[in-house]
């Protein structure tokens, strides 16, 4: 179980927690109980999604 303490996105103070059930894994608040999206989640891990990202990797090696 992983905590980010004052990360929520609706009520700015609340502590988020990941959990996981039978419908899967999320992250919820522990304050308001607001449940992260999905693009939500991946901004606090740290993971850029792939769509946000259409330039070629090899970009820059191009002088
Ligand atoms: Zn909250």
């Amino acid at each position: 179980m992983r905590f980010w303490f004052k990360r929520c996105p609706r009520c700015r103070q609340g502590d988020l927690q990941g959990e996981s059930d039978s419908y899967g894994s999320y992250i919820a608040c522990m304050q308001c109980g607001y449940i992260l999206s999905t693009g939500q989640e991946a901004l606090l891990l740290g993971i850029r999604q792939a769509e946000e990202e259409p330039a070629p990797a090899r970009q820059q090696a191009a002088a």
